[in-house]
């Protein structure tokens, strides 16, 4: 698959773009008209700067409101391509974007629309010039790929084809099936674009929440899927108009753009194996046996499952008295210190934690590591490479455990380990000094953890665990926070034996409390049992107000000794179709508190009801 990428989506002069597409593989890109408008560089420049730096210039974009206008308007409109063709002749491009008229088309006729189009691609023949005619969704008469199309046909010239883009499809829940009717030869051109689904104007939505695929919900993978189908073997190239990226480090988004693309890549092959037969080409049935090669070649890369669970959460800190502290009332056992390093471990039953005190360059605590467990290590890390996540190293002495490291977006260290059936891991052997020491009698499991994420690398974490570790992201929730709204989004695998919370934190005022929290949460099989425990061991709960208790009896009519228990014990209660959720939060140090849950039934969520009390009674405590 040939990859490109729009100018449009960095930050950045021409030049940083055009080096940061190169430094994150881009086969070519786009060049979008106003970065060349306003850049210093001449057209020669920028040949010769894409040549020595092996990028393709495979599309200048975009040409405006062309299409179905008046004879006085037209000639305008021809005078104004032709400026642009030669243009490009300077560039060596070849390819112009021609988007359907939205402002100055007053005729709606595809009889005139054609014969428009004729002369524009007449006129484009004789400078060498292919154009490309894109279906903007808001287009005033032509929003529906499959009438460009038509055009296309009906003008029937060979510098005349379509670009088909999957911001102005997907947003408009147009059928994506049809594209395989489409003669390969006129597919000119393909975008690709990912987004959230909102219920905005369509122009608003395109022009600002663009994403890059699998940071949005659209089902990309099809619509590829039906692309390589009808034969198309042209650039797909992200066109990605995003308010975010666009102020963001340049080369660090081009790199997630690119890890996008790969995984767009895979996912395409996925869909065409798994939908082996269905085609529109009338390929026979029969599944991977019969599976029909295409013109397009997509790559794949190592495969994985979903991890099995988590392995440990590693906590930094300097200072480390309150942590010991709160995990010690909590009911964790402490195992001992590392035999080569300033690192200790605690646990409860299978779930461990690691307080590291190394390299601890923030005086608070923070979440620093966490530890997957999957299947092959060394596959999965090798799959994080090929998605070009940045490896961490770790010093290790001869016969410890060598972990696979990668970094996530917001530095946290995601570790590749073993699993083992019995939630066991054999790294633990390097603790203690071979003392004898009390196992916690609590059996306990890592529930799910919770981590802040800075503004700028939100989506790229949730494209970096759905890739590279294969986590399913879920709809995203915003939750009142004092600070403002907190954009929740929980990436979890099928079993929910991981559970990911990312959460945008609202930007931290000057002066004001601190905004960025994280934490680990831990799930017990008797939650009143466990809150007993530590607070007869003086554990300092997140005290919950009594209105709470009162809102929350009014809701679900529960038994007053039940309530009676969870006021006195400051536990939070859910409930909805599926079960019962049960928990409390412990005081936050440095950035970190902890969680205790107990999830009856099948209830799969984290009290989200609940989130606007936590968030409220935390601000209080750091105004106190
Ligand atoms: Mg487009
Ligand atoms: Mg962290």
């Amino acid at each position: 698959m040939r990859t490109g990428i729009a100018t449009v989506c960095l930050s950045g002069t021409l030049k940083e773009k055009m080096h940061a597409c190169a430094i994150a593989g881009f086969d070519g890109i786009e060049i979008f008209e106003q970065d060349l408008v306003t850049s210093p560089l001449s057209p020669e420049d920028v040949r010769k700067m894409a040549a020595d730096l092996g990028l393709g210039l495979d599309l200048y974009q975009p040409f405006r409101d062309f299409d179905g206008v008046t004879p006085d308007l037209l000639k305008a409109n021809l005078r104004r391509a032709e400026a642009k063709f030669k243009l490009m002749s300077r560039l060596g491009m070849d390819t112009i974007l021609v988007c359907s008229n939205v402002a100055t088309a007053t005729i709606d006729d595809d009889g005139v629309r054609a014969e428009q189009l004729a002369q524009l691609a007449g006129l484009a023949g004789d400078h060498g010039i292919k154009v490309a005619y894109e279906a903007l969704a808001w287009g005033k008469y032509v929003n529906d790929y499959e009438h460009a199309y038509r055009l296309v046909e009906m003008v029937d010239h060979p510098n005349l084809g379509t670009c088909l883009d999957s911001f102005h499809i997907l947003s408009r829940d147009w059928d994506t099936a049809p594209i395989e009717k489409i003669n390969p030869e006129k597919i000119f051109f393909v975008q690709v674009a990912d987004a959230p689904k909102l219920s905005m104007d369509v122009l608003s939505w395109s022009r600002h929440y663009r994403v890059f695929p699998g940071e949005g919900q659209f089902e990309l993978a099809k619509f590829m899927g039906h692309v390589v189908r009808a034969g198309y073997t042209g650039p797909v190239s992200l066109e990605v108009f995003n308010d975010v990226f666009r102020q963001s480090d340049t080369e660090r988004t081009a790199v997630d753009a690119m890890r996008s693309l790969i995984w767009l890549e895979e996912q395409s092959a996925k869909w065409l194996a798994d939908n082996a037969g269905n085609g529109a080409d009338g390929a026979p049935s029969g599944g991977a046996t019969l599976r029909r090669r295409y013109p397009m070649e997509l790559a794949t890369l190592p495969k994985v499952n979903q991890p099995a669970g988590f392995n440990f959460a590693e906590v930094k800190a300097d200072n480390t008295a309150q942590l010991e502290r709160l995990l010690g009332q909590l009911g964790f056992g402490f195992e001992g210190r590392h035999r080569t390093k300033d690192v200790q471990l605690w646990s409860m039953g299978q779930a461990r934690v690691i307080i590291n005190e190394q390299a601890a360059s923030q005086a608070e605590p923070s979440i620093a590591a966490l530890g997957f467990d999957v299947d092959s290590p060394v596959i999965a890390s090798a799959r994080a490479q090929q998605l070009k996540a940045p490896v961490v190293a770790r010093r290790v002495q001869a016969d410890e455990e060598v972990f696979q490291g990668i970094s996530a977006p917001d530095t946290t260290e995601i570790f590749l380990c073993q699993g083992s059936p019995d939630g066991t891991a054999a790294w633990t052997h390097e603790f203690g000094e071979g003392l004898e020491h009390a196992r916690s009698a609590q059996n306990a499991v890592i529930d799910h953890v919770n981590l802040a994420q800075p503004w700028q690398h939100f989506d790229e974490a949730v494209l970096f665990y759905t890739s590279a570790l294969a986590l399913e992201p879920q709809p995203f929730a915003e939750v009142p926070s004092p600070s403002g709204l907190v954009r929740s989004q929980v990436m979890e695998t099928a079993d929910g034996a991981v559970r990911l919370v990312l959460n945008l934190a609202p930007v931290q005022q000057a002066h004001g409390p601190k905004t960025y929290q994280e934490h680990i949460a831990f799930a017990v099989d008797d939650l009143v049992a466990a809150a007993r425990a530590a607070r007869a061991r003086g554990l300092d709960f997140l005290q919950i107000p009594a209105n709470y208790y009162e809102d929350l009896d009014a809701r679900f009519d529960l038994d007053p000794g039940f309530l009676a228990t969870l006021r006195e014990l400051n536990l939070l209660y859910d409930r909805d179709a599926d079960g019962e959720f049960l928990h409390f939060y412990t005081a936050t140090v440095g950035s970190v508190f902890f969680e205790m849950v107990e999830r009856r039934g099948n209830y799969s969520g984290y009290g989200a009801p609940n989130a606007p009390v936590r968030h409220a009674v935390q601000y209080d405590s750091l105004h106190r």
